[in-house]
């Protein structure tokens, strides 16, 4: 049995080493806990071993997480599907959002972003494999949803995420990857905002990280396998 402790050891090694691979600053990549299916504990487990940035999939689990964690200085990022009736709760609780992929949702979130907090960190879903989910923009379509999204007052553009096809062999994937690291800087040469690529899971975090990953999104190599 391995402690969550070990794991994020662990993690944090093959981050480091695949940034030093690819000659990249060792800080330069943000390790993002995925805590789906996981009690509020085992989040505090991994918040007392360093973690800060954690990540949620399903609105109503995270609710509930985030209530029984809100004496921790935790920063939430929802990166799972978003459905428009659900927006209200995401602005109200999250800092970040990794999965637009429409006008509608952009501007309601922005609208539903209490007063008084900073905006809310957005990243477009690309869907870069399209064949392989219905989520995310196609990278065509990123120009004019970044327009809209660094019109409003409620958001703040950060960057792009992809969730590969992960049926690819390696080459296919590692050039999935660079794809998306291709329209991030084009993107970043339009928005100074712009500093955010989200892409790399537990199983190809490395490809992710030598293509120009700046936030991996981790959950079975802290957590172990996930129940559902
Ligand atoms: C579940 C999930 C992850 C984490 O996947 P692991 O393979 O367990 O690391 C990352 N990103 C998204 C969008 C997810 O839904």
């Amino acid at each position: 049995m391995f402690s969550i402790a070990d794991n994020i050891k662990t993690v944090s090694q093959r981050i480091q080493n695949a940034t030093k691979s690819a000659a990249r600053p060792a800080d330069s990549v943000t390790l993002l806990a995925v805590s789906k299916t996981k009690p509020a504990d085992v989040v505090r487990a991994a918040y007392d071993a360093g973690l800060r940035d954690f990540g949620e999939n399903y609105l109503q689990e995270a609710q509930d997480k985030i209530a029984q964690l809100s004496d921790l200085s935790i920063t939430w990022h929802f990166i799972g599907p978003l459905q428009s009736n659900k927006t209200r709760l995401v602005a109200e609780l999250f800092q970040w959002v990794h999965t637009v992929d429409r006008e509608k949702i952009a501007r309601r979130l922005s609208e539903q972003r209490p007063e008084g907090t900073p905006p809310l960190n957005v990243c477009i879903q690309v869907n870069i494999n399209d064949e392989s989910s219905k989520s995310g923009v196609s990278p065509d379509e990123v120009a004019s949803l970044a327009d809209t999204i660094s019109a409003l007052p409620g958001l703040r553009l950060r960057g792009l995420m992809c969730i590969p096809d992960p049926t690819q062999d390696e080459e296919a994937l590692a050039a999935t990857f660079k794809e998306l690291s291709r329209h991030f800087a084009a993107l970043q040469s339009r928005f100074d905002s712009v500093d955010t690529l989200s892409m790399g899971m537990s199983d190809d975090m490395e490809a992710a990280i030598a293509a120009g990953s700046t936030i991996v999104r981790i959950g079975s190599a802290i957590f172990g396998a996930r129940n559902y």
